[in-house]
């Protein structure tokens, strides 16, 4: 049967939605195509070139004939430079069978998903949220319980909403620190408050995504659930990678440690679908996380700046209220006070769309609006974005918000 016949797609077809942010991207580059001068504070990755050790170590493994399949779960080097980043951070030392690899962080999630939800299993995930954890709960025949973590709780969840969303259904929750979209970091004491309730609830898990653990601007290396509560090492699968501490998103390694039952699991899911992630990338990724924090420190350095810089800028004008980020690469504004202002045109703003439209109309910045994120009212800004860009896609919102009646 022919693909372009609707019928030869699966039902689940009908209802998963593309990622917002490739969609945006999309729109972007079809922008720039017709000419139009866009500031993009869409960008979803660093800005900053992979380093140049990291490209040669890749550069040799090519040459030197690593250019095969390796193990469903990567190299024996790449596994160890993972055991050694993670003893670094969490102080646990996990067992080569603890350790599992992806083409992504995202990947890993999914098959983490795949690997353990039957039809109807519900997974807490806290809004905001990452635009893609509801499709893939969904797509692998799970629930996603959405739980309001909100501006007046620091967009945290709360143990008292986590107790509540619990149920006999429920078998992970989701918690991304640092998170994306609102720069929010779960601090230890929030952490083990969090960690009391899973106690109480072995059959729930928490899948940690802490992909921007190393784009950090607190004074301390940003807590693991696994450090603050090692007891609950079975219950926790930490997912991380190298894409955004490394500036190595095209590359498609990411990593993750959990119970040696799951990680088997998704090691058989991998060998029955990708094999194994790219034999290049991995030589690349021991070399990233094996060689030291020099570029982390620099480029950390050069985001602090760029966020204040976007921070102040967007506080400045009357109507936002951004948050300020303790980790991660974006501004998340709450723009509530604009809902029903009118445009010159005469449109009322009625919803996170409109403004958005309305910014790219009159000074070409593009956002990402709130409601992808389950959370209508705000727009995620990126700062992986030059000082001048920032500068002028902040005098580009003001002026369009100062043409707006309210
Ligand atoms: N988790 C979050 C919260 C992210 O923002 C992203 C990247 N946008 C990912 C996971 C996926 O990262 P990777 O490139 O390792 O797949």
């Amino acid at each position: 049967m022919p693909l372009t016949e609707a019928s030869a797609l699966a039902e689940r077809m009908s209802w998963v939605k593309e990622s917002p942010s490739s969609r945006v991207a999309d729109r972007v580059r079809a922008f720039q195509a017709a000419g139009r001068t866009v500031l993009p504070l869409t960008i979803g990755e660093p800005d900053f070139d992979t380093p140049d050790h990291v490209k040669d170590a890749a550069i040799a493994a090519i040459r030197a004939g690593e250019t095969k399949y390796t193990s469903a779960n990567g190299t024996p080097a790449l596994r160890r430079a993972i055991v050694s980043r993670l003893l670094r951070k969490t102080g646990q030392s996990y067992a080569d069978g603890e350790i599992c690899l992806g083409g992504g962080a995202k990947q890993l999630i999914f098959l983490a998903f795949l690997a353990t939800l039957d039809e109807g299993d519900e997974v807490v995930v806290p809004a905001p949220y990452w635009v893609s954890y509801p499709d893939m709960v969904a797509l692998n025949g799970g629930r996603p319980v959405v739980v309001e973590a909100g501006a007046a709780e620091g967009y945290k969840i709360t143990p008292d909403r986590l107790r509540r969303a619990i149920g006999p259904r429920t078998k992970w929750l989701v918690l991304n620190s640092p998170n994306n979209p609102t720069g929010a970091v779960y601090s230890a004491e929030e952490l083990a408050a969090l960690a009391d309730v899973l106690r109480a609830h072995p059959h729930v898990s928490v899948l940690c995504d802490e992909i921007y653990d190393e784009i950090n601007y607190g004074a301390h290396a940003v807590p693991s659930m696994v450090t603050v509560a090692p007891d609950l090492r079975e219950q926790v699968f930490l997912v991380n990678g190298v894409s955004k501490a490394y500036a190595m998103t095209g590359w498609r390694i990411g990593y993750a440690a959990g119970s040696a039952r799951l990680c088997s699991a998704l090691g058989t899911l991998q060998s029955q679908s990708s094999s194994c992630p790219s034999s290049v990338s991995q030589a690349a990724a021991v070399a990233a996380l094996d060689g030291g924090r020099d570029f982390i420190d620099r480029t950390v350095g050069i985001y602090r700046k760029r966020r204040d810089l976007l921070v102040s800028g967007l506080a400045a004008v009357e109507g936002l209220r951004p948050a300020v980020p303790e980790g991660g690469i974006y501004v998340w504004t709450d723009t509530s006070a604009l809902m029903g202002a009118t445009t010159p045109s005469g449109a009322v703003l009625a919803s996170d769309t409109d403004l958005a439209e309305h910014l790219l109309d009159t000074s070409g910045v593009v956002v990402i609006t709130g409601d992808s994120y389950g959370c209508p009212g705000h727009f995620r800004a990126s700062f992986a974005l030059s000082e001048d860009v920032i500068r002028e896609a902040v005098a580009g919102i003001a002026h369009s918000i100062s043409l707006l009646r309210r």
